[in-house]
């Protein structure tokens, strides 16, 4: 396209709220015929709710030690613990440790705890107990995502942590599969959940468990197979395969990271811009035939 296009392009793509780093993303993004959309903050509202919780020793030092564990991590599934679990007494810990993909450690008084998802438990040989795995499975099924809290040997609390599917997600998936657009769903939370999610948001390619790296290697399948390839994401997890991507485009609610490593940016966080972006991106292309 002409610089002039480029430029009006760019323009245009502000007043609507998609911000455009350069002039090879806008050219390209007309050309893209696989969209790979993170689940957590990109098709979801990325704000997680506790909206269950089974423990099987209702201690107050217990919630504490949870919570105190929590405030040391980034994650927005801490965020939404701490917020339900909270009563602002904390306790002294060490050797916290962050386990990508799976979860947090520390440890309390000589005693390892453990917050994160089922996979990073069993693979601790931590034992569950089948109340715990029961309500576990029925939450999952609920799109809920569960994390698990133990000690070094048994599982202590289930909690259900419920984040929304945004209003406008549904509908640009569609829109973007009806133009031939092929989706996929990346997330490192675990099957169940995410099979709910793909099955209420019309996604039939999806992968759950997914770790950081991983989401990268996915697109470079897909590029490997010919494929030009959109990454839309909105956490520091997901730069990798941002910076993989042919168009890559960040949340503009999601971290700043994210947002530094995109070539585009959806201010309102809505995935229907994305729809929007490639006609743009068409009409900018045309402008020099
Ligand atoms: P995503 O953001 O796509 O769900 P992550 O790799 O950030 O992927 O997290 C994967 C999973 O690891 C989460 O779904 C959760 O089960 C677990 N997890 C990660 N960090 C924490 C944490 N601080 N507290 C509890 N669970 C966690
Ligand atoms: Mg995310």
């Amino acid at each position: 396209a002409t610089p002039t296009a480029i430029m009006v392009g760019i323009g245009k793509g502000a007043e609507n709220g998609i911000l455009i780093k350069d002039a090879v993303s806008l050219e390209l993004a007309q050309k893209v015929n696989a969209v790979v959309l993170d689940k957590t903050g990109t098709i979801t509202e990325g704000k997680p709710v506790v909206t269950n919780s089974y423990w099987t020793d209702e201690s107050d030092l217990l919630k504490q030690i949870l919570v105190t564990i929590e405030k040391q991590s980034e994650h927005p599934l801490a965020e939404a613990v701490i917020k339900h679990f909270d009563d602002n007494n904390s306790i002294a810990l060490d050797h916290f440790e962050s386990i990508t993909g799976k979860g947090v450690s520390a440890t309390v008084a000589g005693k390892t705890y453990l917050v994160g998802n089922q996979k990073l438990l069993l693979e601790r040989k931590i034992i569950l107990s089948q109340m715990l795995i029961e309500k576990a499975n029925q939450w999952s099924a609920e799109s809920k995502t569960v994390i698990w809290f133990s000690d070094d040997t048994h599982a202590i609390a289930a909690i259900a942590i419920a984040d929304k599917i945004k209003e406008t997600s549904i509908e640009a998936i569609q829109q973007l599969k009806e133009s031939g657009i092929a989706i996929y769903m990346l997330t490192g939370d675990n099957e169940t959940t995410t099979a709910s999610i793909a099955k209420k948001t019309g996604i039939t390619n999806y992968k759950a468990e997914v770790l950081p790296e991983q989401k990268a290697v996915f697109i470079k399948q897909l590029q490997s197979e010919g494929k030009i390839v959109a990454m839309v994401g909105d956490g520091i997890n997901d730069s990798t395969a941002l910076a993989q991507a042919d168009v890559s485009i960040a949340m503009g609610k999601g971290s700043d990271i994210a947002m530094d490593v995109a070539k585009m940016t959806i201010i309102s966080s809505d995935l229907s811009k994305i729809p929007e972006a490639i006609t743009l991106s068409k009409q900018t292309v045309a402008t020099i035939k």
